[in-house]
């Protein structure tokens, strides 16, 4: 009867190797009667953004995952190859869920932008995958258990009450126990990045480079953002589509003399 489980499809950017993916792989075997693919990068691609690999080739190997059931796939590619090529080619049956994570570090506000985590759940949510993307707030000797547990029970509920076409959930854990936590914050993305801080360095054959830095404490917690769950040490919902229009310039850009531009080029 497995035909009838639930599939989700379990991704990350870390690398398959990572261990937030195969704590929240043990957690959901463990939680959950549901099926599991494992289709995750061969080795870490943070800060992929949701870059595709175009014009070379992209291996796929099998991968033992500690022995766990369900078949797990290394991919020599971005974190959303991961996902078009396992929809495309490594299952034959629509997964219910793509479940990107968990994330060495938050992907809060612009980060976004940026994070190959994040991106997984969107490239899902394009090919039409309800999609959740989790992230532990830390990055020494985080503790991805609690950011397991609350994947699966958000899975679970997207699973019962679905998304809206096109959405998935950008969730942010932070690294404290669950008692210390008051609870779910639904949140929109925060305008304030962290700060990045291009620090200039100096190589051992005396070649200067550009090392891109960032500093979490530079960030401004407006009201109703994850930022400030986060600082608050709440857990972070943040709803986003992949449409990424914004209607308000629209109707700014509709009073520009447009027609007056086009006649000039003549
Ligand atoms: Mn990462």
């Amino acid at each position: 009867m497995t035909g009838l489980k639930r599939l989700i499809f379990l991704t990350n950017d870390d690398g398959i190797g990572a261990p937030g993916l195969q704590c929240l792989h043990r957690q959901i075997l463990a939680a959950a009667d549901w099926q599991v693919l494992v289709v995750a990068p061969d080795g870490e691609r943070s800060g992929a953004g949701h870059s595709v690999s175009l014009r070379r080739p992209v291996y796929v190997s099998e991968h033992n995952l500690n022995s766990l059931p369900g078949r797990a796939w290394a991919v020599a590619g971005t974190p959303a190859d991961c996902v078009k090529v396992g929809l495309a080619a490594l299952t034959d049956a629509k997964p219910d869920l793509v479940l990107s994570g968990i994330n060495r570090g938050a992907n809060l506000g612009t980060d976004v932008f940026c994070s190959g985590t994040v991106s997984a759940a969107v490239q899902g949510a394009i090919l039409g995958i309800p999609s959740l993307a989790i992230s532990l707030n830390a990055y020494e000797g985080a503790n991805y258990g609690l950011a397991a547990r609350v994947a699966v029970r958000l899975a679970g509920l997207i699973l019962c009450h679905g998304l809206p076409p096109g959405t998935m959930l950008n969730v942010n854990v932070p690294d404290r126990p669950a008692a210390a936590i008051p609870g779910f914050a639904l949140t929109r993305l925060g305008s304030g990045a962290w700060l990045n801080q291009v620090q200039t360095r100096v190589d051992a054959d005396g070649r200067s480079y550009y090392w891109l830095a960032s500093d979490p404490s530079a960030v401004a917690n407006e009201t109703g953002t994850d930022h400030l769950a986060m600082a608050e040490g709440k857990v972070s919902i943040t709803p986003i589509h992949f449409d990424l229009t914004h209607p308000p310039a629209l109707d700014l850009l509709g009073e520009w003399d447009l027609g007056a531009a086009w006649r000039a080029l003549g």
